[in-house]
């Protein structure tokens, strides 16, 4: 069953595409009609189920003819003495969300550092970076690799372990207008010493991760590279990496839609870039794109 969210958005989609007219409301009865009556259209397999192939050609004439979204470059904080960006860029939509959570964490005193929002096209991939990742479209941030994870006594982010999946870490800002609190942090010796150690640290914190959440940004999983028991990757922990899950529909959106809809890329562009991205466009987001 299709969440408000979804049925809503199918209702435009169905709209758009004339299967519905304006005044019909679209119920979990008449769904599977419509769709059929779209993929009769379409010369589509008909079959009543959404997948990726119906939700592209339900998709894409919507996305190419909407009102394209810019990068919006943002600005960031570079830890004194420590690596990462002053800037980034991210999507309209993710960009003011961004900016507003650097705004609670900057009032707190904290610091929010930077690896890096939109990746560009051309970028390569690999082990721990994904030929579908987020930062394609402009939706994901990194914070600095380098501003936690080593020096917890006076990192600008402590780590704790809570979960797993997405939420296998919790992140805290050492932030002056933080709680009074004692961590427990986990560690590594350095980049290649592959074990986790913790130590108590003492100190003014906010939670990072439930101000990012707040903000509709999201951690994912580590990487197996990081997780497994032998030649453990530090690159894989993924604990800098946030993205704007809110502003995507799980189940229906998928990442060349995401794509289509910013500014400047279009079909032709994105092939000319770099073909596996486009070839990768049908992936539906919690099914085949994360
Ligand atoms: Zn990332």
């Amino acid at each position: 069953m299709a969440t408000q969210q979804a049925m809503t958005y199918f209702s435009e989609l169905l709209i758009f595409h004339k299967i519905l007219n304006a005044q019909e409301v679209l119920t979990d009865d008449s769904f599977e009609d419509h769709i059929e009556q779209f993929q009769a259209k379409e010369g589509l397999l008909v079959d009543g189920i959404v997948g990726p192939e119906t939700l592209w050609h339900l998709q894409e004439l919507y996305a190419r003819q909407s009102t394209k979204l810019p990068f919006v470059k943002c600005v960031a904080d570079i830890e004194p003495g420590g690596e990462g960006f002053d800037s980034l860029e991210l999507r309209q939509g993710a960009a003011e969300k961004f900016n507003l959570l650097r705004k609670e964490i900057s009032d707190l005193g904290g610091l929010v550092t930077t690896a890096g929002g939109k990746r560009a096209l051309t970028a390569g991939v690999g082990a721990n970076r994904s030929a579908k990742s987020m930062h394609y479209t402009g939706l994901a941030f990194d914070l600095a690799t380098t501003s936690g994870f080593f020096n917890p006594s006076k990192d600008p982010f402590i780590l704790t372990r809570t979960n797993s999946g997405p939420n296998y870490w919790t992140l805290w800002s050492r932030a002056s207008g933080g709680k009074d609190m004692e961590l427990d942090a986990v560690h590594w010796k350095n980049w290649n010493s592959g074990k986790d150690l913790t130590k108590k640290i003492k100190g003014h914190f906010v939670n990072f991760t439930q101000a990012c959440k707040r903000h509709g940004f999201h951690p994912i999983s580590p990487r197996r590279s990081f997780t497994r028991s032998t030649d453990r990757n530090y690159l894989g922990s993924e604990w800098w990496h946030f993205q704007a899950n809110d502003l995507l529909i799980p189940q229906m959106s998928q990442f060349g839609i995401e794509l289509l809809k910013i500014e400047g890329y279009t079909q032709e562009f994105i092939e000319s870039q770099n073909s596996n991205i486009w070839g990768n466009r049908k992936s539906v987001y919690k099914k085949t794109w994360f």
